[in-house]
């Protein structure tokens, strides 16, 4: 068997350069974690953008920059500054994220975005095809490279392709208005296997297929000429042991231990015996539905005013993606509306919401995580959304209630949290009052069952599994032939 190479728009190591030297930093994100047990050893490459664009790395630097890559067993992709901002910036992030988290009105269709998608999925298509051996497994990551797996396949008719999109797939009636949409279905069907996370995505996907470009759709096997290509589900999990374990830790702490922002809400929760938090982390991205969760925590306070100089709401807010406008307008909106309902609400001991507009710590988001007895999570539409999932990893004790969006990706595998649609005010402000009146024992019950499912399917297994399946439809395909 050959080796594996992975394949993501940004490759999971860090470069700085300072003092005319280069350094790599690994990074830690989930699905570096996750690919661990692929990409290990000198088995496997992971081939991507390193983050920096050719107008930034001076030439002098390129050889380090290649060694110091290699290291960590990556190569990257040489992306220039208009390459990054009509294929990132741009169809990436302002044609693809909207429409498939079903904001039709911000899609953009440019076509000259699309053609630089085109030349950019070409040069890492082209990078693949320069290392790649007959036997090796490529497995292709996100949104940003759908066209990949054809360019692949035209070249290698018979290597090993899987594909994972880690966002929603939309229905047939909202893919179907973008205008080079059998152009995208034509790339991903390059894969023998293409994964999603949840059913649901999995079914809207074959729908497309089936109605675009009329091809023979059987359970999950759609057939291709003389090929057959495998659709199913992978719910993405998280490194269940690092958020538990640091969590532990994080209670064995002694109050001089902890950090400025622990003593911070220590104080807080010590200021009443009914005193609670609610916590909510997301990136500042309008699919998140964080203005709308601001409007509604101002409905509770309105409904159940009980509460009032009891509940504190905090918001993490992560800068994202700030030189798309869309962006801009948001953080615009919501800096307004929490100084306008903390305006309104504050009193000399109290201020309704916290709000931090940068990215923490994995520290401090512990610190986080483990003093807020609700997680209050409502994106209009995600993927999957993992902080509900690292939320439930840290709750040691098992206490602490998560109130989740339906429309994110691990609704479907967490049923025991309570499920609210976002849109629904009157709904939301009830489960709020639920959430903080619920028993210790039903808390415990409900995490208990979370845990216990969370800790088995981590993003190991995950990463696991998409491999195995991608082998053994491989397998199955050359039979067929
Ligand atoms: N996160 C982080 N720093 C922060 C806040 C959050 O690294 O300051 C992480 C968080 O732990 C989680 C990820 O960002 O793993 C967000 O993933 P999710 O699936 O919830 O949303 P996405 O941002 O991928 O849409």
């Amino acid at each position: 068997m050959g080796k594996t190479i992975i394949i993501s728009n940004r490759l999971p190591v860090q470069l700085q350069i300072s003092n005319g030297g280069i350094t790599a930093i690994p990074s830690v994100g989930g699905l570096a974690t996750g690919m661990k047990s692929v990409h290990s050893g000198g088995d496997s490459l992971w081939i991507g953008w390193s983050g920096l664009t050719n107008e930034e790395i001076p030439e002098e630097l390129e050889d380090e920059i290649d060694d110091a890559l290699s290291k960590h067993g990556s190569s990257k992709v040489s992306l220039t500054e208009e390459e990054v901002e009509g294929f990132y910036f741009g169809f990436s992030n302002r044609t693809i994220w909207p429409l498939f988290h079903y904001f039709l009105e911000y899609s953009e269709f440019e076509l000259d975005s699309w053609n630089t998608y085109k030349t950019v999925n070409k040069k890492f298509a082209d990078a693949i095809l320069e290392k790649a051996d007959e036997d090796d497994t490529i497995w292709v990551h996100d949104y940003q490279l759908m066209l990949v797996p054809q360019m692949i396949r035209e070249k290698r008719p018979n290597i090993a392709i899987g594909f994972f999109l880690h966002i929603p797939f939309p229905s047939y009636e909202i893919f179907r208005t973008l205008p080079w949409r059998k152009e995208v279905l034509e790339g991903l069907l390059g894969s023998d296997l293409i994964g999603f996370h949840i059913y649901d995505y999995e079914r809207h996907f074959l729908s497309s297929v089936r109605r675009l470009l009329g091809l023979e759709v059987s359970f999950n096997d759609i057939y291709k000429g003389n090929r057959i290509i495998k659709v199913d589900s992978f719910p993405m999990g998280i490194d269940y042991k690092k958020f538990s374990e640091a969590a532990k830790k994080h209670g064995e702490r002694s109050p001089e231990q902890h950090s400025e922002l622990q003593q911070r809400l220590n104080k807080h929760k010590t200021s009443d015996p009914d005193a609670k938090f609610l916590l909510s982390i997301d990136r500042l991205d309008y699919s998140k539905g964080i203005a709308k969760r601001l409007y509604a925590f101002e409905y509770f306070l309105n409904k159940y005013p009980q509460y009032k100089e009891k509940v504190r709401l905090i918001i993490l807010a992560v800068p994202s993606r700030s030189n798309v406008p869309q962006y801009q307008l948001l953080k615009r909106e919501i800096d307004e509306l929490v100084g306008r309902i903390n305006g309104e609400f504050s009193t000399v001991s109290w201020t309704p919401i916290w709000y931090f507009y940068r990215s923490m710590p994995f520290e401090n988001l512990i610190d986080l995580y483990t003093s807020s007895d609700i997680a209050w999570l409502t994106p209009l539409r995600d993927g999957m959304n993992l902080v509900a999932k690292e939320y439930i990893a840290t709750r040691t004790d098992k206490t602490g209630v998560l109130i989740l969006s339906e429309m994110a990706g691990s609704a479907n595998e967490m049923n025991e949290a309570l499920l609210i649609n976002p849109n629904n005010f009157e709904q939301i402000a009830d489960t709020i009052y639920e959430a903080i009146n619920m028993p210790k024992e039903e808390q415990q019950h409900r995490n208990e069952q979370l845990q216990q499912r969370l800790r088995r399917y981590n993003v190991e297994k995950w990463a696991q599994s998409f491999m195995n399946s991608l082998l053994a439809q491989k397998e199955r395909d050359a039979a067929h032939v």
